[in-house]
């Protein structure tokens, strides 16, 4: 790579925000990555070709989407920072197929954005290294709006990303582990410290691949319901799933048919959300469909 160009180093990134009197909103989630090592883990795990598209959110200065505009056919980077576009826009000049967008990813049309950006490549990844505040809501915009997607990398906060990961049984399963599960197999694939941002986040941070399943990990009649009814057994995590499913489904009512119900799904009144599978899951909600349960 020519050495003029890389952004990810400790000088170039001064350099940059020098220039340009650029100061970090911590509200936007703004830690810049200054360590090509990691921009490598990330980029190779994304498993790139000219024939792809990347998305990035939250391209910052542009050190990562420098790293994608030189591995993918097409590149769209979506900053919701105002005063970072003239930046963007200077330094990736030597790349005329990354196109930045001034937006919020969070209320962009991403399905109008991929028939604009991406109608010429065979596959698309998100690759990004997310805003903290809002990775879950990011995460889960890209799988519930079902886009055209390989996969996701993105470094987020180790604990989240040790969430999203997690097999059942363990204090890290929950809901979202099982909302991404879902639509995705994730893998880790490292964790990195601190010290490779400007500023220092006060977290430690993760890289993670979700690679997009062709279609869910388990067959539900109604995902909505799915999802309810299973989130319902994690509000008090502590509790048995049977004491949460009365909670919410049976306040006051009958309590010899939540027993026959989870009869008839095979599963323990005595168990907590935490040690189903999806298949247990998806098997309890279709029960309580057929049965009217509301
Ligand atoms: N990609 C750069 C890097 O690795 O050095 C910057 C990453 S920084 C952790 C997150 C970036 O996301 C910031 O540039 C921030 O302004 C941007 N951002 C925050 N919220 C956003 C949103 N809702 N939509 C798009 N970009 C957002």
């Amino acid at each position: 790579m020519d050495e003029r160009l890389e952004i990810a180093t400790p000088k170039r990134t001064k350099e940059i925000i020098n220039k340009y009197g650029f100061s970090f909103k911590k509200s936007l989630g703004q830690n810049f990555l200054i360590d090509s090592n990691i921009l490598n883990k990330i980029v190779e795990a994304a498993e790139l070709t000219p024939e792809n598209g990347a998305l990035e959110i939250g391209p910052g200065i542009g050190a990562l989407t420098e790293r994608l505009a030189q591995e993918a056919g097409a590149v769209t980077a979506v900053e919701i920072d105002r005063r970072l576009i003239p930046i963007l826009k200077e330094v990736l000049e030597p790349y005329p197929h990354a196109k930045v967008r001034h937006d919020d990813v969070l209320k962009v049309d991403l399905h109008q954005l991929f028939r604009e950006d991406f109608s010429e490549v065979e596959k698309v990844s998100v690759v990004a290294n997310l805003p903290y505040y809002v990775t879950t809501p990011i995460v889960m915009k890209l799988l519930e709006e079902r886009l055209p997607l390989d996969n996701i990398v993105v470094m987020i906060q180790k604990e989240v990303a040790q969430r999203m990961a997690a097999p059942p049984g363990g204090k890290d399963y929950g809901s979202l582990s099982i909302a991404v599960q879902y639509y995705c197999v994730p893998e880790l694939i490292c964790i990195v410290p601190k010290t490779v941002f400007i500023p220092q986040p006060n977290v430690e941070s993760a890289v993670i691949r979700l690679k997009l399943r062709d279609r869910p990990a388990v067959e539900v009649e109604d995902e909505a319901y799915f999802f309810e009814l299973m989130q319902s057994c994690f509000v008090q995590r502590r509790k048995t799933i049977a004491n949460n499913l009365r909670s919410r489904y049976f306040e006051g009512g009958d309590r010899t048919q939540l027993e026959q119900l989870l009869a008839e799904a095979g599963i323990e009144p005595s168990r907590r959300g935490e040690t189903l599978s999806l298949q247990e899951y998806a098997t309890l909600s279709s029960v309580f469909l057929r049965a009217g349960i509301r």
